[in-house]
């Protein structure tokens, strides 16, 4: 991009800042196709005055306010964060529902993608062996059986994809009965009736853990259970789980990919490490492949209470009626108290990172990241960890941690998840694929065998956003169809389930 003709980006008519798109930045007196002229440095990624801007004046981006000058800002200098007084966060106490829908666009018919169809008429993206877990105490005991299970037995079941094992630090040493002990307890129960899993249940137990397994399997009467404190030792407890395991391995291997309707497909949305080109690139082209994946018929969730909170008057007339509004501002709430008992201010967002790529302020952040969910009306609001009832746009209220969202998204049922980033991270689940979008093109350069669709190159003008909207949106239905496989999923990097407990440890 060094050698690029002057570029910058203006997102919104109503915008009186734009974003300097170049490599390295671009110095005093560049004069751009337009005739605007810088009149000082700018970085890449940071923004410029379109016009004057006096002392208390409004900073606009997305056609948002994002901020008042605290000085006079001469037209064609730089903004840089020092110059942007940070807007007071919406009082969640004083909105008032005003419904502000989009005119709905078109259905798209006839898409469809190849999925497992699952006994209770879901389907899935995989065809996975799960093996759950009441407790921590019995982890190491089921990676050693996994291995054999994957050494031994999956080569005599090919149309099994693999066996995932469901650790987690749950189960006992917690306080169960606590009330937001309901968050990691409805998540672990979730994610054992994940539609990748093809409708079957098996899980280990130690035996006198807190929890007891029958969490995870009350609603499945064919639960296979195996409770170590039963067995005679450890080659016992180990010979057991692969007895039980190929049980199960000889009914998920008659099962086919069939043609399954869009409508039956969850896209869980997630971004990580944001900078200021996440909001112009990779977030709006995944929020127009949100679109069009609820034009057919599919269900979104977006989610990252922390990322959207700041933007939450501009999400709530979005919601689909009063009810649903009202659930969104009780998440915010939620959210706000469990921030507060913790000490914390949202001041501590964004991270060094962010600013150093040009955003400014958690209401920046927030707009950028706000533009993954597109344009549809927010049909419901769920809890970490539960499952929507309804399809279309669902509003996830889950934190903002990468491994902890994808957590609470795999409880939420999700068959495949879209990540952007523009700082850059390997990350990856083990239950569902995961595609990874790049906000710059230098990341997608650096790291080839990472980045599945570059969204840089909407920054260039070298794509739109709807045209990598599209890309992406195909790219989810050949790879929910098993057609194609991500980097994360060709490699394996498969993260940690890290669940949210915000209840006391004991
Ligand atoms: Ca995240």
């Amino acid at each position: 991009m060094g050698e690029q003709k002057p570029l910058y980006i203006k997102v919104n008519e109503k915008d009186n800042v734009v974003i300097v798109v170049n490599e390295g930045g671009l110095p005093a007196g560049t004069v751009f196709a337009d005739g605007f002229t810088l009149t000082g440095d700018v970085p890449q990624g940071h923004k410029a005055a379109l016009v004057a801007i006096p002392r208390g004046g409004n900073i606009v981006r997305y056609g948002q306010v994002i901020g008042y000058a605290a000085h006079d800002i001469p037209k064609g200098s730089w903004i840089d964060e020092s110059l942007v007084e940070l807007p007071e966060a919406p009082d969640v106490n004083e909105l008032i529902y005003t419904p502000r829908h989009e005119k709905p666009q078109a259905p798209l018919a006839g898409y469809t993608f190849a999925g497992f169809r699952n006994p209770d008429g879901s389907a899935g993206t995989k065809n996975l062996l799960g093996i759950h877990t009441s407790v921590q105490c019995v982890a190491g005991v089921l990676d050693i059986a996994v291995q054999r299970i994957r050494e031994e037995l999956l080569p005599k079941y090919p149309n099994v994809d693999d066996v995932v094992a469901l650790k987690h630090n749950y189960g006992c040493g917690v306080a169960i009965n606590a009330p937001d002990a309901v968050v990691p307890i409805r998540s672990i129960a979730n994610l054992a009736r994940h539609p990748n899993f093809g409708g079957e249940l098996m899980v280990v137990s130690l035996g006198c853990e807190k929890m007891q397994p029958e969490v995870v399997t009350e609603d499945n009467p064919q639960a296979s259970i195996v409770r170590l404190q039963e067995e005679a030792g450890f080659k016992a407890s180990v010979e057991r789980i692969l007895h039980e395991a190929e049980k199960i391995l000889v009914r998920l291997n008659q099962r086919q990919r069939e043609t399954c309707p869009l409508s039956d497909l969850v896209i869980g949305l997630q971004c990580g490490g944001s900078d200021a080109f996440s909001g112009v690139t990779s977030n709006p082209a995944v929020g127009y492949a949100a679109d069009l994946l609820v034009r057919a018929g599919a269900t979104v969730m977006f989610s990252e209470v922390t990322e959207v909170r700041d933007g939450i008057d501009l999400l709530l007339p979005k919601a689909a009626n009063a009810e649903v509004g009202k659930r969104l501002l009780d998440a915010m709430r939620w959210y706000d108290n469990y921030l507060a008992k913790g000490e914390v201010d949202r001041s501590a967002n964004p991270a060094p990172g962010n600013k150093k790529g040009g955003l400014s302020n958690i209401v920046e952040k927030a707009l950028g990241s706000i533009a993954k969910g597109g344009t549809s009306t927010i049909r419901e609001v769920i809890a970490p960890g539960e499952r929507p009832v309804k399809k279309g746009l669902i509003y996830a209220a889950t934190p903002a941690s990468d491994f902890v969202c994808g957590t609470c998204q795999l409880a939420s049922g999700i068959h495949l998840q879209v990540f952007t980033t523009g700082r850059g991270t390997p990350y990856g689940l083990a239950i569902v694929p995961v595609i990874k979008v790049s906000s710059r093109s230098v990341l997608a350069k650096k790291w080839p065998d990472l980045i599945d669709v570059d969204a840089g190159r909407i920054a260039t003008g070298d794509a739109t956003i709807e045209s990598v909207g599209k890309e992406i949106f195909e790219l989810i239905i050949d790879i929910a169809s098993g057609r194609r496989q991500s980097w994360a999923q060709q490699w394996k990097i498969y993260n940690d389930l890290c669940l949210f407990n915000p209840a006391p440890v004991t």
